[in-house]
């Protein structure tokens, strides 16, 4: 006989939150789904010094926006 546990139909308990697809490649994390809107190739994640996207094809480079304006 085998037991099959009750499985409470919750749909899981953490909702299919955002994510994403991080492949960290030494210094650097590349983001397979972030594509550069400039010429469409996968963009490279760096997190020092400022937390930034940057393809390395064209040179595009957009900053993550965690520090949005000046809060006091
Ligand atoms: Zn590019």
């Amino acid at each position: 006989m085998v037991r099959v546990p009750s499985n409470k139909s919750k749909e899981g308990g953490v909702k299919a939150a955002v994510r994403l697809y991080y492949e960290i490649q030494g210094d650097q994390v590349v983001l397979k789904n972030k594509k550069c809107p400039r010429c469409g190739s996968v963009m490279a994640h760096h997190m020092k010094p400022v937390e930034r996207w940057h393809c390395g094809k064209c040179n595009y480079t957009e900053f993550v926006g965690s520090k949005t304006g000046t809060k006091k």
